[in-house]
Formats: structure tokens, C-alpha cells, sequence
């Protein structure tokens, strides 16, 4: 249903560079983005997962390319960009959705583990913002900078400090952006998505926790059912296509009504530690 929502011409002439896009929600970007006629363009360090989503991209008919990237590494950060702009002629969307996560009590975090969720989200995000940002300002359909927060950013995240604190970050940074990149026609927009079903985090914390657990998490939920990577990727193309050409600033909360149900306390989150 989602895919019927767009057609091969929403996102036609547009090229994406995806971080973290061989996995997860951004593979579920990428692969709406070419259902949306965008070329795209996957970025992370697995050239294994990489070089096979790439594979399945190009067997629904994806003009798609990798490049292997640390996004902690400002060069290649640039290195990606320019394999974008030097295959498909230039870049149009930029999405920054690579991260890393784990729970773990902040009294006792490792102060490596705090810059390595830092490094990656957070400033990952800088360095893919201003490594697009010429050519973004030069595309003919308004540059896209979308990055990916949570809908546990703002209110603070026990357990995932780190992540929590990076993710406030990037929604801070991207407003930032907006204002100071609008005169260049660039749209600067989060998606915060709730808790997305089939991903690596919810599936290790709360989907094979148990009948239980998943009862409980669900009750947080007002829609009564997890997300889908389908829904995640359809605020990505809507944010990015000409639909979205008047956003720019804002963090969109795609979560099911579960942020409403934590502000309103009538949930169990808060008690509970939560990768997601
Ligand atoms: P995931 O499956 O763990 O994917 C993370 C991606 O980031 C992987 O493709 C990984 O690829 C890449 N990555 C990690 N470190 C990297 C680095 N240093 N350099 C380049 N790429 C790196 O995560 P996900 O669940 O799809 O989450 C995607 C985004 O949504 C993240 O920003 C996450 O915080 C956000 N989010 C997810 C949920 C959820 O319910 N799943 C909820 C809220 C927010 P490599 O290992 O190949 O590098």
C-alpha cells in the first residue's frame, strides 16, 4: 500500500547518498528511493552487506552504486559525496542514517563507547552536512539533508545517554541548518522514528524478549503495533520529493502515537531501558 503512495517519477533526475543504507531502515530508504526513480548511492563500512544490497537494489532497477565509508572519518565522508556526484552527476538528497547504539548504565559507560556513539551519530551527521552542502545548493529541485533522530532524543534516554544525547544533537544541528541553508534552497529535516519492527535493536530488546515484554511494549503504543522500515522510508521520500519542497526545520515523529503515551505518563517506558 505505502509503495502505491508513490510512483517511479516522485523522486525522477534525483540522486540520494545513504548512509548505513545496505541495512535496516536506510536499505528500506534506499529501496524507496528507487521505487521512486531516485539514483542512489549506499555508504557504510561492510563491503559484504553493501556489495549484496546493492545487488538487490539493482534487480527491482535501480540505477545504484557503494562506496565503503566511516562516517567518523571526515575524508571519507567527502570520498562518498564525490563517488555520488562523479557516478550519477551530482547529489540532490543527502540522508545521514548510519548510527550505533547499545544499553548500557551511563555510571559505568566507557568513555570510548560514549565518543564512538558521539563520533558516529552526531558528528557523522556534521561532516555528511557539510561535505553535501555544494552540491546540494546546486540542485535544480532544492537540496534534501535529512538525518535520522528517535523519538527519545528530547525527553532524555536512560540507558542509551550516548545515543540520546547525540540524537538531541543532530535535531539541534539540523534546525540550525535549516535557517542558515535555507536562502540556498536546501530543506534540512529529521525523522524520528518510534520503534521499528524487523530491525537489529527491537528485535534484540524487545521482539525475542518474549510474549510479555512484547505485550508491554506495544501497550506504549497507541496505534498498538511497531513500526515499519515501509513507514520510515515513505516520510523519507515525502520529505524528499516535491510534496516536501515547503518543510524544512522540523523533525518529523513517525512512532505510532508512542511519544504522546510517554508525555501523557501512562506508559511503562521510563521504567524500562529501551534501545529504540
Ligand atoms: P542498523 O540496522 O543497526 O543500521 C545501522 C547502519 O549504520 C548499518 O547499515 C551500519 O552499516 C551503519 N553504520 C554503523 N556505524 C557506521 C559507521 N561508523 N560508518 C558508516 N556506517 C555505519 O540500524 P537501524 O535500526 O536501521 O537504524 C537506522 C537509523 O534509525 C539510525 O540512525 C537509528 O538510530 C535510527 N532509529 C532506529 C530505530 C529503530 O527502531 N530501529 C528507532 C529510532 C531511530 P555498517 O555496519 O556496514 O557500517
Amino acid at each position: 500500500m505505502i509503495q502505491e503512495a508513490f510512483n517511479s517519477d516522485t523522486l525522477k533526475g534525483r540522486v540520494a547518498l545513504i548512509t548505513g543504507g545496505g541495512s535496516g531502515i536506510g536499505f528500506g530508504i534506499a529501496t524507496a528511493m528507487v521505487n521512486a526513480g531516485a539514483k542512489v548511492v549506499i555508504a557504510s563500512r561492510k563491503t559484504d552487506v553493501l556489495e549484496e544490497a546493492a545487488s538487490k537494489l539493482k534487480a527491482i532497477g535501480g540505477d545504484v552504486a557503494w562506496v565503503q565509508t566511516d562516517v567518523r572519518e571526515p575524508e571519507q565522508v567527502k570520498r562518498a559525496v564525490e563517488t555520488a556526484v562523479d557516478t550519477f552527476g551530482g547529489l540532490d538528497i543527502m540522508i545521514a542514517n548510519a548510527a550505533g547504539n547499545f544499553v548500557v548504565p551511563s555510571a559505568t559507560m566507557s568513555l570510548n563507547a560514549w565518543r564512538t556513539v558521539i563520533d558516529i551519530d552526531l558528528n557523522g551527521t556534521f561532516y555528511c552536512a557539510q561535505a553535501a552542502y555544494p552540491h546540494l545548493k546546486a540542485s535544480k529541485f532544492g537540496g534534501r539533508l535529512l538525518a535520522i533522530s528517535t523519538m527519545r532524543a528530547l525527553e532524555g534516554w536512560p540507558g542509551c545517554a550516548h545515543a540520546g544525547a547525540a540524537k538531541a544533537g543532530i535535531i539541534s544541528l539540523i534546525r540550525s541548518l535549516s535557517a542558515e541553508w535555507g536562502a540556498d534552497g536546501i530543506r534540512c529535516n529529521t525523522i524520528a522514528p518510534g520503534a521499528i519492527g524487523n530491525t537489529l535493536g527491537v528485535q534484540k530488546i524487545y521482539e525475542d524478549q518474549g510474549d510479555e515484554v512484547r505485550r508491554q511494549q506495544l501497550a506504549q503504543i497507541p496505534l498498538g503495533e511497531l513500526g515499519r522500515v515501509e513507514d520510515i522510508a515513505a516520510a523519507a521520500v515525502y520529505l524528499c520529493s516535491a510534496l516536501g519542497d515547503y518543510v524544512t526545520g522540523t523533525d518529523l515523529v513517525v512512532d505510532g502515537g508512542r511519544q504522546r503515551r510517554m508525555q501523557e505518563g501512562s506508559g511503562a517506558n521510563g521504567k524500562k531501558e529501551s534501545a529504540a
